[in-house]
Formats: C-alpha cells, structure tokens, sequence
C-alpha cells in the first residue's frame, strides 16, 4: 500500500466547511421542517451580467465551425482579456504581459506555493482565507500560532483584531520569505489603507520579502481613495504579487476565472526574475483557463458589462447594510461590510462554535464560526452579505429577534 502523504494529515483549517456541514445535516435532522438561511459560504448568488453570458453563448456557437474552432489557447491568456483587465480594472500601469490568467485565484495560490517550494518561510494574517495555511501544509510547513516563534515550522500567523485595526503588528513580526495579505481581507471585511499598504511594502522591502497579495474582493471598495490593488502603492513592483479573480467581481465561482500579476521588476535573490518561473510553472501546472471562461471575461470587461458588475456590488453592499444595521441595533460590535461582502461580529468572551450553533438553533440561520479562520477568529463570526435579497431581509429580522436576547448580549 502507498504511504499516506503526511502533510495532507495536518490539515486543519479545511475541516470548517464540512464541520459546518456536518452541523447542519444533524440540524435539518432533528428539525427537518426548518427554514434554514444561510450567510455562511462565501459564494455569490446574483445571475450572471448578460455582456457574459451572450459572450459566451457567440463564442461556444463559434468554436463549433470549422473557422471559429479554437484549441489549445496561450497559457497565459487571450491577449485580449489580459488587455481588458489591465485597462479596466487598474488604475495604475500593468502591462498585459504581466498578467497570467487563471482559473481562479485559489488555483493560483496553489500553484504560488510550488513557485516558493518547501524551504520558503510564510506568514499570514491571523485570521485568513483558509487556502494560504492549507497548501502550505500541504507544502510542508506546519503552525506556529506564536509570532515570538517565528521560523518555527514555517508558517507564521500575524494576529489581525480589533485592537490593532486587523492591521497585523509589523513592528513584532519577524522576517519570512513569503507574506499573503488579503485586502479587503476575508473573513474580517477589513480594508488596508494607503497608509497600511506602504508600511506593508516597506517591511517586505526591508525584509527582502515577497508579499502575495490577495484582492480578490477589491471592487467592494466604496472609497476611491483607498487602494484596490498592491501595485497603486509606490515601490511595490519590486515585492509584490497579485492574485485576483473574476469570482466576486461578476458571479463567476461557477464560471472559473482568475488572473495573477507578476511584475517584471520582481526577482529572486540570485537576480533571476519571478515572472519567467511564474511562466515556466504555468506551463508545466496548467494549460491555461478555458476558452469559454475566457470569452466570458472579455464580454464582461465591456462598457455595458461593467454596469451590470456595479449593479451586482451595489446590490450585494445593500444586503451587507442591513444586516450591519441589524447587528448594530441590537448594540453589538460588528467590523468590515462597508468594503467588504463580509461582517465580522464580535461575541466576547464567548466560542465562535458556540454562537454558530445558538445562531442556527434559535434563529435558524447558518454563519461561519470566526475561529475556523484562525486562532484570531475565536469569538466572532462572519456573516456574508453574497446571498439573495429576500433572504438577507429575513435573516436581518431573525438577527434582531434572537440577539436582543441576554445570552448574546455583551456582558
Ligand atoms: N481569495 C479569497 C480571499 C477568497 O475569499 C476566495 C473565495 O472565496 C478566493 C480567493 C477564491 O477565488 P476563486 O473563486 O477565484 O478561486
């Protein structure tokens, strides 16, 4: 028999979805007649913008005639969506030939992994999306909840909370080879400023570190003076890396679209450049994202398809201000969701699990436990404002009922 690979053994965060899961399955169970609402998983519900969808439609009748059959494309991406991305969704200077479409961001951050190798040290925010700490378990690093520990397996988690602004203390962080930074981050709905994000270049630049930064939740920035990209920060072409994606801009988590930006400036410390690896490695991990997805995206970033995304955000930061007013008239704290399609509920004192199951018995609706995203996460949960209208609307009357309730006010 083949040997189990022992880093798949060491998976913790992967257990969220499926423990929430399980939960509920035993929920439904015992009260197979509830009305359950969920504002727990992250994915979109909004139709997609039909700039897509017809593009689609014309590109798929194309590829069945003998002169629009198209195969095997460029594993880097159709230079017209690359040309797209880079003229309509930057407001700073990318040359297409910087960017690598994907077929999603966490596909790209798994493949990220394999560009740094085992020996690369990484730290995260604490909490964050699940995928940074799992493939780096997979790739052999394990936990150190301890910045004082730093280097210690190689995986470092900088604490993000309310008392630091969920702006990780780089002052107390020490030097790793490899930073992910989510922003607007997932699961805290923070958003970094200006300000943030140069201290965050300066440290990597101080530290010869490369950050990958994750803005895949860029477009529900509602200030425009906030940066939506790593690269409208000053010096950040040298250390940085952008994974993004089409999945919350547009309802694409279905669809499978995603894009990562290696700048030519970045190098390894033998001189050698990030972006020709990157490229090898794409070669060799991937064939690049399907045609279909791709003639999707390039309808998508027209004039017409970008009306349709503002109407989707829009709609979506709808559903994350009632359910922010819901919580905050029940006079409790909740952070992110004026930037972010995430709510982040603080629940002192008390286990994020606890008030998972309180909140789905009571009020029958399903949350994500803050804690499944990092030790950080403990005594809060997130909410997600990516659901249908109706259903946010009900969801924010049952918050009112059950959290005017004592056991979850704050002590
Ligand atoms: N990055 C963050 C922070 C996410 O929350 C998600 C999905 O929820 C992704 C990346 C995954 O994006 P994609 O659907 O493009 O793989």
């Amino acid at each position: 028999m083949v040997a189990r690979n022992c880093h798949i053994e060491k998976f913790h965060a992967s257990y969220l979805f499926p423990e929430i899961g399980r939960r509920r399955d035993a929920f439904l169970k015992q009260r197979p007649n509830a009305q359950l609402i969920s504002l727990g998983v992250g994915d979109t519900t909004q139709p997609l913008p039909t700039a897509a969808s017809e593009a689609v439609i014309k590109f798929a009748q194309a590829l069945a005639t003998g002169d629009g059959y198209q195969g095997y494309g460029p594993e880097q991406g159709a230079l017209a969506l690359r040309q797209g991305i880079a003229e309509r969704l930057y407001s700073c200077d990318i040359d297409p030939s910087e960017i690598f479409v994907s077929d999603g961001a966490k596909c790209d951050i798994g493949r990220l992994q394999h560009l740094f190798g085992p020996s690369a040290t990484v730290a995260l925010q604490d909490p964050a999306y699940p995928v940074y700490v799992d493939t780096s378990v997979l790739m052999g690093r394990t936990e150190s909840y301890n910045v004082s520990t730093q280097g210690y397996g190689g995986l470092t988690y900088l604490p993000c909370t309310a008392e630091n602004g969920f702006f990780p203390d780089l002052d107390a962080a020490d030097k790793t080879d490899v930073i992910f930074f989510c922003s607007p981050n997932n699961p805290t709905g923070a958003v970094a400023t200006r300000e943030q994000l140069e201290k965050l270049v300066a440290f990597a630049k101080s530290n010869s570190s490369i950050i990958v930064f994750d803005a895949a939740y860029a477009p529900f920035i509602q200030d425009e003076t906030l940066p939506r990209s790593i690269f409208e920060i000053e010096g950040a072409r040298e250390v940085a890396i952008e994974v993004n994606s089409f999945s919350k801009l547009a309802g694409f988590t279905g669809v499978r679209l995603g894009w990562t930006v290696v700048p030519k400036e970045l190098a390894f410390n033998d001189g050698s450049k990030v972006i020709d690896d990157w490229r090898r490695l794409s070669c060799t991990l991937f064939n690049g994202a399907s045609n279909l997805a791709q003639a999707a995206g390039i309808g998508l970033l027209t004039n017409q398809g970008m009306q349709e995304v503002e109407t989707l955000v829009n709609g979506y930061m709808e559903n994350a201000r009632i359910l922010r007013e819901a919580v905050t008239s029940c006079g409790l704290k909740v952070y992110g969701g004026k930037h972010a399609p995430y709510l982040w509920v603080a629940f002192p004192g008390r286990g994020s699990w606890n008030v998972f199951q309180q909140l789905m018995d009571e009020a029958e609706l399903i949350t994500t436990p803050g804690v499944g995203f990092g030790p950080a996460g403990e005594g809060f949960v997130r909410l997600s404002a990516l659901g249908n209208r109706r259903d946010v609307e009900t969801a924010a009357q049952r918050l009112v009922r059950v959290l005017k309730t004592p056991s979850f006010q704050p002590a």
